[in-house]
């Protein structure tokens, strides 16, 4: 019988942000470019697409761990969101990743810690709007994990559109030399978009979900053909409650490139929803590709 293959060994676990600059100044010294993946950990193929991403593009890939306190509005939330610390850390083995960076709230807030990084436009509204503080949150710890692992290059998802939005007008805004990569979202095959709160919903919730998805592409598909967009939104919302939601926190039309309101489809957008199932909360988000139609609004 053969024998069985090695595990491929793990990514060395570092704590401390003077370790993580140890060894990024050490690449950065021996000329590799280093990609960063910031995660709250619960990995799953979302985050481990971002990390092929990362390792298809740069030739060092640190993906970070941190439970970020700050952008938690609700105390429960962060209290039972899952920490899976362990089994992180072995599917990053299988990707080869070399490092997991999972700093303590002490290590990154230490005591005395005084500097909020708050980024205004495109945080406002949608999730900035259900969840205040959150994109301060948001903010300042990336700035911190920027700024910590000297990234050349960060990656995020579009699964959470808005902050992906923010942190391109974070690092726009101070200059900081970190490029931001947009990566698509990873879907489950009915549609449901990956999250690490997916494992909070019951067997009853977990089949209604994907009802926001489809309400979105639809609403997209229609929107798309020069549907009148309040109406359109109108039905989406009514079609997610009819299909077992609690409620909807907020499904817009925002333009692509400033997340600014609109009304009609008037130039690339995206429509953006956050619904509640029970105590959990869901995002999603999905973009109209097609070009505004001339009567775009009319109909
Ligand atoms: P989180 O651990 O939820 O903070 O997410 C870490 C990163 O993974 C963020 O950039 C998210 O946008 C991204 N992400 C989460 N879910 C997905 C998904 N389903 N598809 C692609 N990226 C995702």
């Amino acid at each position: 019988m053969a024998a069985p293959e090695p595990r491929p060994a793990g990514p060395k676990i570092i704590r401390t942000v003077a370790q993580v600059r140890a060894i990024t100044t050490a690449w950065a010294q021996n000329g590799d470019t280093i990609g960063v993946v910031p995660t709250m950990g619960a990995l799953h193929e979302g985050h481990l697409s971002l990390v092929r991403l990362a390792k298809a593009r740069t030739d060092r890939v640190i993906v970070t761990l941190f439970v970020n306190p700050k952008q938690f509005n609700r105390q429960a939330d962060l209290a039972s969101y899952p920490r899976t610390e362990d089994r992180d850390a072995q599917k990053l083995a299988a990707l080869g990743v070399p490092i997991l960076f999972c700093p303590s709230a002490s290590e990154m807030y230490p005591e005395g810690f005084s500097t909020n990084v708050s980024v205004a436009g495109v945080s406002e509204g949608l999730c900035g709007a259900g969840r205040p503080g959150h994109f301060d949150g948001v903010a300042t710890v990336v700035t911190k994990l920027l700024l910590s692992t000297m990234a050349d290059f960060a990656f995020f998802g579009e699964k959470d559109f808005q902050q992906l939005m923010v942190v391109r007008r974070l690092v726009d805004d101070l200059n900081m030399a970190t490029r931001i990569v947009g990566c698509p979202t990873v879907r489950e095959p009915d549609g449901l978009a990956l999250s690490s709160r997916n494992v909070k919903l019951t067997p009853d919730q977990r089949a209604v979900a994907p009802a926001m998805a489809e309400a979105l592409r639809h609403a997209a598909a229609k929107i798309a053909k020069g549907a009148n967009v309040p109406d359109s939104i109108d039905a989406a919302r009514q079609a997610i409650v009819e299909a077992g939601y609690d409620n909807v926190e907020y499904l817009e039309l925002r333009a692509e490139d400033n997340l600014q309101k609109l009304s009609a489809f008037t130039r690339p957008a995206r429509l953006l929803a956050a619904a509640w199932l029970g105590d959990v909360r869901l995002i999603d988000n999905v973009p109209i590709n097609d070009e505004p139609a001339q009567n775009a609004g009319q109909k």
